[in-house]
């Protein structure tokens, strides 16, 4: 397997870089623009694998990406590279419509014209696996989850630009038979998470003894899935998975946001003495804008086509990504310090 990974600078990109290069034998080539989201520090030892490459280039630019299909030949395409955060969408969305709609439809359109080329079992073979996201779905009640027949219904800026991306990779699978598979994934949580996110940025204000600012009265449910089984799913799908066919990842791991940063500042209790009792720092702020109430994941399709089982639970997942960001302050000082400092964001007066 010779892979093209976008995203691969990013939060899940790099995960799946690792997984790739530790457990399989499938060369990688790392194709990133390197936002304010991409940070090669995440790759880890990656980088001296003599299977692995990086390329810097954005997946907007035609020529960039089709010289480099011709240059590397991939058998497959992992397709994560994105605007990700709702937040910064809703402040604004030029760069979601720019990377997500119109650079999925380069990838589509650069990897149609190659997978043409084709013949025999290279042509058969031929994979793109574009990576989604279950907000496509919108919000649901108290009740029901998200399964793979549920109707698209994006509440924020990120998720109509990601429920677009969608529509594009299974259009191009229809119309052209593009061997094409989706996958829609529910909240990742992990290493390497800019900490603009929930998780990470809760973990990093709680250490400083700032607020935590949790969006409305707390009660939204995400449904949360460690990052290293989401790379697993996507290594199996890629390799599993029938073209044509969309696959629900998630990990039966529902808690409102304000479990989870109470979680957080439990786990902080005992692994951070100094700053105990964390929660004292949990703030209530004002919501975000078309905040989705409840997102839950069905992925029994996953699981019983494909064989797929989550390996972290929420509790083993959370401590382990604590204790990660306690000890890789190298890591995120940088980021926090010079990129972002936790301000709020996505205010709509803020426009
Ligand atoms: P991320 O923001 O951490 O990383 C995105 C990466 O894409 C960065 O390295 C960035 O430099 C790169 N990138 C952005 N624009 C680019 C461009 N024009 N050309 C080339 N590279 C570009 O995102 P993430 O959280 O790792 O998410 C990866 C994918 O998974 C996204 O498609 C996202 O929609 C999807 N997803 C994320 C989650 C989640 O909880 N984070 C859940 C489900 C699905």
């Amino acid at each position: 397997m010779r892979l093209i990974v976008t995203g691969g600078a990013g939060f899940i990109g790099s995960a799946v870089c690792r997984h790739l290069i530790a457990d399989t034998d499938a060369e990688v080539i790392n194709v990133d623009k390197l936002t304010y989201a991409g940070n090669l520090e995440s790759l880890g030892n990656v980088g001296s694998s003599r299977r692995y490459r990086f390329v810097k280039a954005d997946i907007c630019d035609e020529v960039a990406m089709k010289g480099l299909f011709a240059q590397t030949s991939p058998t497959a395409i992992l397709h994560l590279a994105a605007e990700s955060h709702v937040d910064r969408s809703i402040t604004g969305s030029r760069s979601f419509i720019d990377t997500n709609i119109v650079g999925t439809y380069t990838m589509l359109e650069t990897a149609r014209r190659y997978w043409s080329s084709l013949s025999g079992a290279a042509r058969e073979d031929f994979r793109f696996l574009h990576v989604s996201t279950d907000e496509v779905y919108g919000s649901l009640g108290t009740g029901g989850f998200f399964t793979e027949t549920t109707p698209y219904d994006p509440s924020s800026p990120y998720a109509a630009s990601k429920a677009a991306s969608d529509h594009l990779a299974v259009a191009w699978f229809r119309t052209y038979g593009l061997p094409v598979i989706v996958s829609n994934c529910s909240n990742n949580y992990g290493p390497c998470q800019f900490p603009e996110k929930l998780i990470p940025l809760m973990i990093l204000n709680a250490l400083e003894g700032k607020p935590l600012p949790v969006y409305g009265d707390g009660s939204n449910v995400r449904d949360w899935l460690y990052v290293e089984d989401h790379a697993e799913a996507l290594s199996l799908i890629l390799k599993s998975g029938q073209p044509g066919e969309t696959y629900n990842v998630g990990g039966r791991n529902e808690r409102t946001n304000l479990e989870v940063v109470k979680g957080i500042c439990s786990a902080l209790d005992q692994l951070n003495p100094d700053g105990v009792p964390h929660a004292r720092y949990i703030t209530f702020v004002t919501d975000r804008p078309g905040h989705d109430h409840r997102y839950a994941i069905d992925a029994t399709k996953l699981e019983r086509e494909l064989g797929w089982r989550a390996k972290e639970t929420f509790a083993t997942g959370l401590s382990k990504t604590v204790r990660w960001y306690l000890e890789n302050r190298c890591w995120w000082s940088p980021l926090r310090n010079g990129v972002y400092g936790g301000e709020r964001i996505g205010l709509v007066n803020a426009v």
